[in-house]
């Protein structure tokens, strides 16, 4: 994120938003970022007005969603889904439009602020096509920058697109970061709650089942995220996240465990202040933030009563008993497609994980064998267009797919 590019931007949305509605485009709108964002602006009726949706392939709840909030083009990924979601608007004047290029059509409409929610690689595409006309887009899918981080915010800053981040970690530290100058922050520090297995023994992860991995102690999220925060992954990708987020070296991101979730990221600036933001595990504080950036609107999330809270406490992480945090910093420090390997290869074994088809401490085995066998193949080349990282992307897969019998046989 540029200063320059963000002052430019913050004066442009000043003068819009002294006109009236922002219009609002919600990419993934079924999901729970989604849910949070729907939440958002049904109460602040009058303040936005919703351009496009989208969904994968839950047409019935994008219609109701589309209905209810007024939005003007709903689109399904899966062409399969476009005749239930047809049917679902008819006689509401809301236009239906269903394939890949349909969400990217979501995302080109003329909405001053995009909300990029969609879940993995699928993201992609149309989160790119929303900074390439130089939008707002509030980034919450967090593949787009681990896949192809450096092509997107290059393009990003090329159309003068402004990113916030909607991922609570990454919010914190762009709260953070306004305290003080880009050239003075040294490091920052993302927060992770350490997820249900925090205080486990490596011999009791081993036996962890999904209901287990389920049970996140904090926050309530999407499966796939849910279980990258029991592995920690989700910590690891989010160091990459911040990697081309902030344009930090990757020894300037440290990671460190708050099991209370009330931290959510720190900014070290180089007179030795440290730099936090607070707030209940709640996404609507990070989605509030970016919705009414550079201003605040107020919400609904329940206020920290510090004194209730009493202990803060911090550890270091355990790279032992969570092996893919440091697969993920590996991967960062590898550069080229190597982040894009991990993402894909993890996305496929947090799947067999979800089907019960692959033990928990399965999921970085196979990460990490992925990678092993991906550099031997070329894959961790540098993408070279958004096609390459979608190339990289499906190479992995499949790869990931013919090591997983003989890894899910060992973890189980
Ligand atoms: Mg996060």
């Amino acid at each position: 994120m540029k200063a320059k590019t963000a002052a430019k931007a913050r004066v442009k949305v000043q003068d819009e938003v002294a006109g009236g509605e922002r219009s609002v485009t919600l990419l993934g709108a079924t999901g729970s970022i989604g849910a949070s964002t729907i939440d958002l602006i049904k109460r602040e009726r009058g303040r936005y007005r919703v351009e496009a949706v989208s969904a994968n392939n839950s047409a019935a709840a994008l219609a109701a969603l589309a209905r209810e909030v007024g939005a003007r083009f709903a689109a399904v990924g899966e062409q399969a889904a476009y005749r239930e979601l047809k049917d679902a608007l008819a006689g509401t004047g809301i236009e239906a439009g269903a394939g890949e290029d349909a969400v990217v059509e979501a995302a080109q409409r003329p909405a001053q602020w995009v909300i990029g929610a969609i879940t993995g690689a699928a993201g992609l595409r149309p989160t790119l096509a929303a900074a390439e006309r130089g939008a707002i887009v509030a980034l919450a899918n967090k593949e787009t920058l681990v896949c192809a981080g450096g092509l997107f915010m290059r393009r990003a800053a090329q159309a003068g697109a402004t990113v916030l981040p909607v991922d609570s970690e990454h919010n914190a530290l762009f709260q953070a970061m306004s305290a003080g100058r880009r050239k003075d922050v040294r490091r920052v520090i993302l927060t992770a709650s350490g997820g249900p297995f925090r205080t486990w023994t490596a011999a009791q992860i081993r036996a962890a089942t999904l209901e287990q991995a389920l049970k996140h102690p904090n926050w309530s999220m999407g499966q796939k995220v849910t279980i990258d925060s029991a592995t920690l992954m989700n910590k690891g990708l989010e160091v990459i996240e911040a990697y081309h987020l902030f344009a930090l070296k990757p020894d300037e991101i440290d990671v460190v465990v708050h099991a209370q979730s009330v931290i959510h990221g720190l900014v070290e600036f180089r007179d030795g202040s440290l730099i936090a933001q607070l707030g209940s595990p709640d996404m609507r504080i990070p989605i509030a933030h970016c919705l009414a950036w550079p201003e605040r609107i107020d919400g609904p999330a329940a206020r920290l009563d510090l004194a209730q809270i009493a202990t803060l406490s911090f550890e270091r992480p355990d790279l032992a008993r969570f092996p893919a945090l440091g697969l993920a910093r590996r991967a960062l420090e590898a550069g080229g497609g190597a982040p894009t390997v991990l993402n894909a290869a993890n996305e496929v074994a947090v799947g067999e994980f979800l089907s019960k088809k692959l033990g928990f401490i399965g999921i970085p085995a196979v990460v990490e064998a992925t990678l092993a066998a991906a550099e031997r193949r070329g894959l961790t080349r540098e993408p070279a267009s958004v096609d390459d990282a979608l190339a990289i992307d499906q190479e992995s897969r499949l790869l990931t797919r013919e090591l997983l019998p003989e890894i899910a046989a060992k973890a189980s």
